[in-house]
């Protein structure tokens, strides 16, 4: 029986039967579990998993959850559960009722970079001065009036809004977000944030449609509820505000999107927010040793802000953390691989036990490097993914259009490639002549032998041949599955030749790519046939890749070590993991240590890094490390510090596995000794701690700023004074409030146009003067 594979406290809310309830609990305590045993038990209660929804982090997590679900009660059942993100489960809500709103059910889903290339068409189209009107920063500014519900009409009604844009010197900024909208109105697409501000729109709109769906998903279900932003959070809301039976299951201490809008106060309120409340509390962590629960808890502990929590476990001692210092990240890298190797050696283990995770996205290179030489496999968790690339993008892009031909951005990109003779030009009368009608550019062409507005016939038939071609394969999509359409398509385009021709290496790699698209196009109508709803048409395929997270997309099952940055190893566990880049600035970020509560979240970062790991967890750090171009001193992080001792064991610097031989000899090359003289291990003597004491720490904190003076900062900044402008690589152009501290410390605080005040060190800042 599936039930006694859970504790008690976790039997509790598996058989808490209806209205709402609330898991709290710290990380590895099986809320995870929790949530997948109650959908498993509320369908051996009768409850038809039609009438079930799962919301999870990952699309991932939702398949796991899924197949673990399925040798409970069975496939056939398991089948019909909605689970997924909430963008992918509410784009096919979207799909079914998007037509209230005027979407046709085949929408397009835009990319962040489709918004763009649109927002700054819309720019070039309006005669706006484009280093003002900067698209990166106008579709950052979209995005969140969407996520914080403002709709164009709402930006209209508000003049604070519009203040604040005039200000920066934007005026015009309601009018290019209202061209965006109506823009993606007519091409028929969403970009990310539609799908939970229409869907919010729909149950506000119209009645109906919410009744039916609160009707249907009478079982609500949400794991890492503490990250849920605002829109997401109303979504929840009205959809179980009929039956009340909702279930989510989260940490606080584990909140760490809120730069990306998560509110933390969905999950404090949520005893507000509904009556009587069932709050269930787990205690016990299963996943890691006794060593990584007690470090884990000594760091969190110092946050304020926290619900308050228990988390013990009765697994062994385990390792003591192991903390490693470093030269220079290049040997931090080593450190990282040649302990690997030797892990795997000792206990037979495969690279799968194995994760690495960092603070940003930059720091992987060395980490690469590395296991590359040692022959590791490795796996890197975002980044540019698969299907970010040039070549991908284009054969989707024809994809998309055969399913939406009013698909803007998919046909811009696609129309004169491979090269058909169509340009610039041609493609600014057509888009013009559109507008004007209110029709989409590809319903244009139909219409320019009446209305050629000053295209030549030459040119017409081209644009005339194009259209024939996609619908050539509207008509094969009516009967072929994605596969074999896409086969085609890459021939008929002539897109698989241009690769070949082009005879580079990169061409080469660009045909092997489309190779790999169409295999995964297979693999997923395959899969599609076992779904009792699923047709495994080009829609669904195109749905499953434009909604597939970071994490989702995985290539191949060989067996890898896995990198990725802790946001994206959330709810994961590995029985190694290193935490690379120990060191102040970095890890807490120097972006995010303004505020208690920034800081705080940093922290909370640092709980998920080492609370993945389960049965050995290492911290390294250097002393040296390659940022913004130049070598700069690093410090060792003061999360280093506020581990208990006990848990800690600082092991021998670089010698230990610098001139151990290792299985396959000194791979190392050239070594710099003078660096390495400091420490020679004596033999037969244990290796002594190299932890600076508590003195020598904040000594180091003094004599810091005079190392490694503005590195990527602009010699201009020394006459930065209170009012002047400023553009920051990130933030965009800002005003200076304030300066404060001298030499290497002077910081400075300034209002940026975004709406947010930060203040930033100017040694590191990476700002210019207007
Ligand atoms: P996180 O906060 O990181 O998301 P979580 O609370 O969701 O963690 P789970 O991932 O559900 O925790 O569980 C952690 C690990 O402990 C998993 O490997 C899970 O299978 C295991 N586990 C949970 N409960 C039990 C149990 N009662 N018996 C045995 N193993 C368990
Ligand atoms: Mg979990």
């Amino acid at each position: 029986m599936f039930l006694n594979e859970l504790n008690d406290a976790q039997k509790a809310p598996v058989l808490h039967k209806d209205g709402p309830l609330m898991v709290i609990a710290g990380a590895g305590s099986g809320k995870t579990r929790v949530l997948t045993y109650r959908i498993a038990h509320l369908m051996n209660q009768g409850v038809d998993s039609f009438n079930i929804l799962a919301l999870t982090f990952t699309n991932k997590a939702a398949r796991e959850m899924k197949k673990r679900i399925a040798d409970i009660v069975g496939n056939s059942e398991a089948k019909n559960l909605w689970m997924g993100t909430f963008h992918s489960v509410f784009a096919r809500l979207l799909r079914f009722d998007g037509d209230k709103l005027g979407f046709p059910s085949n929408f397009t889903i835009y990319d962040t970079q489709d918004s763009q290339r649109l927002i700054s068409s819309i720019i070039r189209e309006m005669s706006l001065d484009k280093d003002i009107y900067k698209y990166k920063q106008i579709q950052q500014r979209i995005s969140s009036y969407k996520n914080s519900l403002i709709t164009v009409k709402a930006y209209f009604q508000n003049p604070e809004l519009q203040e604040a844009d005039a200000m920066a010197k934007r005026p015009r900024m309601g009018e290019i977000y209202n061209e965006y909208v109506e823009r993606c109105f007519k091409a028929g697409a969403m970009d990310f944030d539609d799908l939970l501000l229409r869907t919010n729109e729909l149950l506000t709109r119209f009645p109906e449609v919410l009744m039916k769906y609160q009707e249907r998903f009478k079982y609500i279900l949400v794991d890492e509820y503490q990250d849920t932003n605002h829109s997401q959070y109303l979504i929840v809301r009205a959809l179980a505000d009929r039956y009340q039976n909702i279930c989510v299951v989260g940490d606080d201490a584990q909140s760490i999107y809120s730069f990306r809008g998560a509110n933390i106060s969905n999950i404090l309120n949520f005893q507000r927010d509904y009556d009587d409340v069932s709050v269930y509390r787990l205690e016990q962590n299963y996943r890691s040793t006794k060593n990584i629960v007690g470090a884990a808890n000594s760091v969190i502990a110092k946050n304020k802000n926290q619900l308050e929590k228990v988390v013990w476990t009765s697994n062994d001692h385990g390792g003591k953390i192991k903390v490693h210092r470093s030269p220079t990240d290049a040997e931090e890298g080593r450190y990282v691989a040649s302990s690997i190797f030797e892990h795997k050696m000792q206990h037979q283990l495969p690279n799968g036990a194995f994760a690495v995770l960092y603070r940003t996205n930059s720091q992987s290179r060395s980490i690469e490097d590395a296991l590359r030489k040692r022959d590791i496999a490795y796996r890197i968790y975002g980044g540019l993914s698969f299907y970010q690339r040039k070549e991908i993008k284009d054969v989707l892009a024809y994809l998309r259009l055969i399913v939406n031909p009013a698909d803007e951005e998919a046909l811009k990109r696609v129309i004169n490639f491979p090269a058909r003779g169509i340009g610039q030009t041609t493609m600014d009368r057509l888009t013009v002549a559109a507008n004007q009608r209110g029709i989409p550019i590809f319903d244009m062409i139909g219409q320019l032998e009446q209305h050629p507005n000053g295209i030549n016939a030459g040119t017409r038939r081209k644009l005339e041949d194009f259209v024939t071609m996609i619908r050539s394969f509207q008509i094969m999509n009516q009967q072929a599955d994605a596969f074999t359409l896409s086969e085609h398509v890459a021939r008929k385009t002539g897109l698989l030749q241009e690769f070949k021709k082009d005879g580079t290496p990169e061409g080469i790699t660009r045909m092997e790519n489309i190779e790999e698209l169409l295999n995964g196009i297979k693999d997923f109508v395959e899969g599609q046939k076992e779904l009792a709803d699923a047709k495994g048409d080009l829609t669904e395929f195109l749905e499953d890749v434009a909604l597939a997270t970071d994490m989702d997309k995985e290539v191949g099952d060989e067996d890898r070590v896995a990198l990725m940055t802790i946001h994206l190893a959330k709810g994961l566990e590995f029985p190694y993991v290193y935490i690379v880049g120990m060191e102040e600035d970095l890890f807490p970020s120097a972006m995010s240590m303004n505020t208690r509560s920034e800081l705080e979240e940093e922290r909370r970062l640092f709980y998920v890094a080492l609370t993945r790991a389960e049965k050995q967890a290492f911290l390294t750090y250097t002393q040296n490390r390659y940022r913004w171009g130049k070598l700069i001193d690093a410090e060792p992080s003061r999360f280093l510090e506020e581990i208990d001792e006990e848990y800690l064991e600082y092991i021998t610097p670089v010698e230990n596995y610098r001139f151990k031989p290792l299985l396959d000899g000194d791979i190392f090359g050239e070594v710099d000794k003078s660096r390495l003289r400091q420490r020679k291990p004596v033999p037969g003597k244990p290796p002594t701690s190299h932890k600076p004491n508590q003195e020598q720490l904040r000594k180091l904190r003094r004599i810091k700023p005079q190392l490694g003076e503005p590195s990527a900062a602009d010699p201009a900044l020394a006459t930065l004074e209170t009012g002047s402008l400023v553009d920051h690589s990130r933030f965009g152009r800002g005003e200076v409030l304030k300066i404060e501290g001298v030499g290497s410390d002077r910081k400075a605080e300034i209002r940026f146009e975004q709406g947010n005040v930060k203040k930033l060190l100017l040694r590191f800042a990476k700002l210019k003067v207007l």
